[in-house]
């Protein structure tokens, strides 16, 4: 089965309404028509309407960084699932490393969440990794296994059909830091032998898992050329066009390669 690759642009705290309209615009003149590779952003939920609105007759798609695992309640400061598909969003981040280490998102409230999100459509980019220290500790696939299995619990194989993987060791986020390809492709070979141990090779085979941690217009193409990489979340260079739009014509290249 061929998956086709995904280039997500994680915006973390950056770019207003104002900032992701002009973006955006910018974006659309490189990367509107771009059907072999898919293209997300991720911008903050304040500028998710106005983003939604230039992306109109593109083929970029949009995703949040986060929502709530309830529909509704008393729940000061947090957001449905169901009001981000009410806006046109179509993917949400779930347990990226910043949430889990700086919001103390535990494994079993990013199942909660993973399975709100399902339930209403949205599609997960549900992320994964390992500190410096775990990796040091040679435990790299065993907390990343765990972190799989917590998150994914209680999902049946045909409830995970849309779900989104991404690999992103915590010591490349943000550092300049990347795991080398071969590092990358190990993991996500793990990653993808549990899927197919816990949910059957059609899953396993259909799923993208999506590496990130400081990937950059020079690395990417050798990163998203791997078996079992499925293209990247990108974040710092995600927020210029000049540093985003190369890494989703590598992906490209490594998609045809
Ligand atoms: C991220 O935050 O998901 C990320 C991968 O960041 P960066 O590309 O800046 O390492």
């Amino acid at each position: 089965m061929t998956r086709t690759l995904m280039v997500a642009g994680n915006w973390k705290l950056h770019h207003g309404p104002q900032d992701t309209r002009r973006f955006i615009q910018l974006l659309n003149a490189d990367l509107r028509h771009t059907s072999s590779v898919q293209v997300v952003v991720a911008p903050p939920f304040t500028s998710l309407a106005a983003a939604h609105e230039a992306l109109q007759g593109s083929d970029i798609a949009l995703a949040a960084q986060n929502c709530w695992h309830e529909d509704k309640g008393a729940f000061t400061g947090e957001v449905a699932p169901s009001m981000l598909r009410e806006i046109g969003v179509r993917y949400v981040i779930l347990g990226h490393s910043e949430r889990r280490q700086l919001f103390l998102e535990a494994d079993d409230l990013i199942n909660k969440k993973l399975k709100a999100a399902l339930a209403a459509n949205l599609q997960p980019i549900f992320c994964i990794g390992e500190t410096l220290q775990e990796r040091e500790e040679g435990r790299t696939q065993a907390v990343v296994a765990q972190q799989v299995r917590l998150g994914l619990q209680g999902l049946a194989a045909d409830e995970l059909r849309s779900l989104v993987l991404a690999y992103e060791p915590v010591w490349a986020i943000g550092t300049g830091k990347t795991a080398s390809p071969a590092q990358a492709q190990e993991v996500h070979a793990a990653i993808r032998k549990l899927l197919r141990d816990l949910h059957g090779d059609d899953l396993a085979q259909r799923t993208r898992i999506l590496y990130g941690g400081s990937v950059k217009a020079d690395n990417a193409e050798a990163l998203f050329s791997q078996e079992d990489i499925d293209g990247g979340l990108v974040g710092g260079a995600s927020l210029k066009a000049d540093s985003f739009v190369p890494i989703v014509r590598a992906a490209l290249l490594a998609s045809r390669a």
